[in-house]
């Protein structure tokens, strides 16, 4: 006996969440359930505005069309399907076959804005490394050095994970470095994508000493059918998102690739919901157990859907208060 559902969720984001300069007000996505015999699973398919090439509704007809072949066969063949897509269903198959393993990283690198102070009782957290992530290229660079240099000096043990987001032209990019002390350019794990183009944020490492790590880049250049990671040379880190990547088993040939070339492989998130947040962890906890993910996202949403992610306080509404829109 299977039986497959199809939830759209809806939920209302915190008050200050912009995506690619839009305010983002509701997250919106949908939530698959399978049931076979007295197994059930629950996995989400939530495409990211600005991000993802497949819209919201280019990814139901597709999860529709991958759920009608499943009921008739048990299968998803997923070669052709959307990356969002593609990760939702094979992450639900994963869970019905209790390929999941249960325990997962739930404390993520902390997203910091300002104050070393409140980092603090956050890092205190982290077993192992203590590392923090913060957004840089939204003010003047000198203002991001400065911050660097503030919180590397405060806390001496800890180590920063940056991200430009492509934000800066090159002279910015320099002048950024320059004012961060060469003594604790080490202390950078990396910085992803701090130019617009790839070509310039391997010459800014190269040039300051600085890690660089890929996200964007390795987002566009999986899309190339012949993509081979060993194409994406000179950064010290990727970053998976796997809802832009694809299924579970190309984010595990990644994750395996990464580590054949020395690359630190860093599980992320495209602002999925408790339900797909709590999986990624424990999909990082299985496939990368000695990196921290970077999770640090559900706080942008006011309220939890299904399943709690442990330690936090934010309300959790239930499945049955979203829209049941499939039901096979
Ligand atoms: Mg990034």
């Amino acid at each position: 006996m299977r039986k497959a559902q199809l939830y759209r969720y809806r939920l209302p984001m915190d008050s200050g969440v912009v995506l690619r300069d839009k305010k983002l007000t509701e997250r919106e996505g949908w939530v698959v359930e399978l049931i076979e015999n007295d197994r059930r699973a629950l996995s989400e398919i939530s495409p990211l505005p600005g991000w993802s090439e497949e819209t919201l509704d280019e990814a139901y007809l597709e999860a529709r069309r991958y759920l009608h072949a499943w009921i008739d066969t048990g299968r998803f063949e997923l070669h052709m399907a959307s990356p969002s897509v593609a990760f939702g269903l094979s992450m639900a198959e994963l869970e019905l076959h209790g390929e999941l393993p249960e325990e997962g990283n739930f404390i993520s690198a902390p997203l910091c804005t300002g104050d070393p102070d409140e980092l603090l009782p956050r890092l205190a957290k982290l077993q192992g490394e203590k590392v923090a992530k913060v957004k840089v290229g939204l003010y003047e660079p000198v203002r991001d050095g400065m911050l660097v240099n503030l919180f590397l000096e405060s806390i001496p043990d800890l180590k920063l994970r940056l991200d430009a987001n492509r934000t800066w032209t090159t002279e910015q990019a320099d002048k950024f470095a320059q004012y961060v002390k060469p003594a604790y350019r080490q202390r950078i794990s990396f910085i992803e994508e701090p130019c617009a183009k790839p070509g310039q944020s391997l010459t800014f490492g190269i040039n300051n000493g600085i890690a660089i790590g890929w996200d964007e880049t390795l987002q566009e250049a999986v899309r190339e059918p012949n993509f081979d990671l060993s194409q994406l040379t000179g950064a010290k880190a990727i970053v998976i998102k796997p809802s832009l990547i694809g299924s579970v088993t190309k984010c595990q040939y990644l994750v395996e690739q990464a580590k054949a070339l020395n690359l630190k492989a860093v599980i992320s998130s495209t602002l999925e919901t408790s339900i797909g947040l709590t999986q990624l962890a424990r999909f990082a906890r299985w496939l990368t157990p000695l990196d921290v993910p970077g999770l640090d996202t559900l706080d942008l949403f006011q309220q939890q859907l299904h399943t709690p992610w442990p330690g936090s306080e934010l309300p959790i509404a239930t499945l049955d208060s979203q829209e049941l829109v499939l039901s096979l």
